[in-house]
Formats: structure tokens, sequence, C-alpha cells
């Protein structure tokens, strides 16, 4: 596999994938991370004399053009970021927009507006990709939140482009997410939260093979706790996943896994109060309560075994971390994967809200490894070969 740092740019224009899909408010970017995430591989191909077109999707529009998913204000932030002027065409696909790109200068950005105006997409059309391949005489796909679906701009395109490389965030998060889980340090633990307990099941069925540890928290534990026999009161729970939290456990007594579910659970009778009302053990929580966050128990038990792992991975807050009373469990899980980096541990973070968390804690740079991307982080880790990686030749 190539590399970027390894490609030789002579007068190319680098065509490249990137995951400017950002949060919009009024017209604006309302959160820019991922655009600041995509600068490093854009400024490497600028700084050494390539011409660079950008490609990207925004929000669903299923094909149909609205202004409401226009990347335009994208193109404006980015503006800022790389203090230059940058080209903008309104159709990915258009002759125009081709025309834009064979005239630019060393050095030049051309966006090209959203991908997803057209179905040709997501339907990874062979007719639209090679429209899209020729805007560019090399690519470099840095958009990893995409990388589990293979659509025309991020596989289709392999096919007409010779040089194609991972950009810089790309083959970062293989780094983190696929070579450091296959060999990792250990001890090594997996902490896993948050609601979707249905797509995370993967994830807990690899990792009882793989990991020392597993801790389940968050809304996933109460599926758990049900199976164990435990009254979880109004508790989130998923009745259709019981059988397979029961086979997991089992599973996992057969394997050197050691497996988690919290003993104690802060409790209350109305998440809109913003109050908790008690500390429960998992055997006395009531009818008409509902768990909300792990207990000072847990929370001890969870954070001493991170603070003796080498390698923690995290996948979902532990708590609907959002109310003040209810996130001192994701808090606590957050300092003690801070604290175990800062003694030269591997603390890799997966997941869009456990990520928001550390960002409002301000542990962000204390971590070894936060991944931009949802889904396709969870398939990854859960050791599936992604469609966009392999189009690479990156496994
Ligand atoms: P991530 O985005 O990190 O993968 P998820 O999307 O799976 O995490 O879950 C995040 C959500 O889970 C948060 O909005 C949080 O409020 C919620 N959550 C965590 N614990 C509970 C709980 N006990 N009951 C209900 N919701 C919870
Ligand atoms: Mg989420």
């Amino acid at each position: 596999m190539k590399s970027l740092e390894s490609l030789d740019f002579d007068n190319d224009r680098a065509l490249i994938r990137v995951d400017f899909n950002v949060p919009m408010s009024e017209g604006k970017v309302a959160d820019d991370f991922r655009i600041q995430a995509a600068l490093p591989s854009i400024k490497h191909c600028i700084d050494h004399g390539a011409s660079v077109v950008l490609m990207s999707h925004l929000g669903r529009p299923g094909g149909v053009p609205s202004e409401d998913l226009s990347l335009m204000p994208v193109g404006e932030t980015l503006c800022d970021h790389l203090e230059m002027s940058i080209k903008f065409s309104h159709d990915c696909v258009s002759d125009d927009a081709i025309d834009v790109s064979h005239e630019l200068q060393a050095g030049e950005v051309h966006l090209l507006e959203n991908l997803r105006f057209h179905t040709g997409e997501t339907k990874n059309d062979h007719d639209f990709a090679s429209r899209l391949a020729q805007h560019g005489t090399c690519f470099i796909n840095d958009a990893f939140g995409t990388s589990h679906r293979a659509h025309a701009s991020n596989v289709g395109v392999t096919d007409f482009l010779k040089n194609c490389t991972p950009g810089f965030l790309m083959s970062e998060e293989f780094k983190f997410l696929h070579s450091a889980v296959i060999r990792p340090k250990r001890p090594f633990t997996i902490v896993l939260g948050g609601t979707k307990i249905g797509t995370k099941l993967p994830l807990v069925t690899r990792f009882i093979r793989e990991a020392d540890n597993v801790f389940i928290g968050g809304g996933m534990a109460f599926t758990f706790l049900k199976m164990a026999g435990h009254k979880i009161g109004k508790s989130i729970y998923d009745d259709s996943l019981l059988q397979t939290a029961k086979q997991i456990v089992e599973m996992s007594k057969s394997l050197n896994c050691e497996f988690h579910l919290p003993s104690d659970i802060v409790v209350t009778e109305d998440i809109s109060s913003g109050q908790d009302s008690a500390v429960r053990k998992v055997s006395e929580i009531d009818n008409n309560e509902i768990g909300v966050d792990i207990g000072p128990e847990t929370i001890d038990q969870f954070c001493e075994t991170i603070n003796g792992s080498n390698t923690v991975i995290w996948n979902g807050p532990m708590g609907i971390f959002e109310t003040k009373a209810y996130s001192g469990g994701t808090k606590a899980v957050a300092e003690a994967l801070a604290q175990m980096t800062g003694r030269g541990g591997l603390s890799i973070i997966g997941g869009g809200d456990s990520a928001s968390a550390v960002r409002e804690l301000n542990l962000w740079s204390e971590m070894t490894h936060i991944s931009t991307g949802g889904g396709a982080s969870l398939e990854l880790l859960a050791g599936r070969e992604l469609p966009a990686m392999k189009a690479l030749g990156m496994v």
C-alpha cells in the first residue's frame, strides 16, 4: 500500500474524499472539528506542490439538491482555516466543475458541492464514480466516518485512478482501531456504555475473546442486569437481546475474560427533574425507579481496573451524562483513562457521545486516540474489513 507521504506530486491534482459532514446551525458550521481534522492531509498536498479537489457529503439529501445541505458554508470555514480563498462548484460532476479542476494551479483548492445531491454516490454508480475521478490524477481518502459503506467517492473512484492512498486521519484511525487491538499491551480492558446495545453487541462478542476485562455500564447494563434476574424498575433495556446477553455472559466464563456489570446504580424517579433520588445496589432497584448512572462502588471498581490496564478502549457513556447529576460515572471513567494515559497507557475512545463527554471535561488532549467515526469505528473495532479501506489496499 502506498502512503500519502510517499506520493510524489508532480503537477498532480489530489482528489481528496474528506468528511465535512459537520453539524450546521442557521446556515453556519456549528462545530468545525471535522474540518480541522482534515487539514493535515490537505496542507500536506498543498505544501508538496499539488492542487487539491475536495469532495464530501453533508447530511442525507437522498439524491436531491437542497440549499440547507450545501457545502458552501463549510467552504467559508475552510477558507478561514487555510487562510486563502478556494474555488467552489455547485454540482460535483458537471462539465464546468471538472473544467475548474483541470485548470487548477499548484496550491489551489477546489471544493465540490455535496456528493449526495446525486443518487450515484451512495449507489456506488460506475459512471458517477468515473465522473468524480476526472477531477483528480491521484486519490486520497481521509473520510474515515464513511469507510464502512461502499460509495462512489470512497470505493468507486479507486477503479479509475492509479495512485490511491489513505490520508493521515484515515491512517491514524486504522493504526489505533485495528492494529493496536490486534496486539494490545496487556492488561487490555474495554469499557462499554451508552444505549445502542444492538449495534454494540458485535463489539462485546469480539472483546470477550480478546480483552482481559470487559465492563458494561450506561444504558446497556440493564439488559444484562435483567437477564441476571435483577429488577431494573423503569430503566432502559432491550427485550429482544436478553438471550444474546445470556450467551455472552456464559461465553465469557469459558474464556479468560473478566466480565463486569455494575454492582450499584444511581437512580431517579423522574429524569426530567435533573435530580437523583438514591444509590441502589443492583438487587434493590424499586419498580418506579430509573437507572441513570453507575454508582460509587461501581466507579471504584471500574476505575481501579482502568488504572491497572495498559490498553483501554472506551465506547459509550456510563450514564445520562448530559444531566450533571447523572454524569459522575462518565466523568470518573474519563479521568481514570486520562491518568492511565499519563503514565504511558493507550486510551482509545470511540462513539460520538463519549467523544463529546471527553471534550466537555477538557480531557481531549489527555487521550491517545479519539475516533471521528461512529459506525465505522464500531465496525473496525469489531474486527470487520471496511470496504473503503479494502479499496485502498489497507486490509
Ligand atoms: P456513543 O455515541 O458514545 O457511542 P451512544 O450513542 O450509544 O454512545 O449512547 C449515548 C447516550 O446514552 C447518551 O445520550 C446518554 O444519555 C445515554 N445513556 C447512558 N446511560 C443511560 C441510561 N442509564 N439510561 C438512558 N440513557 C443512557
Ligand atoms: Mg451516540
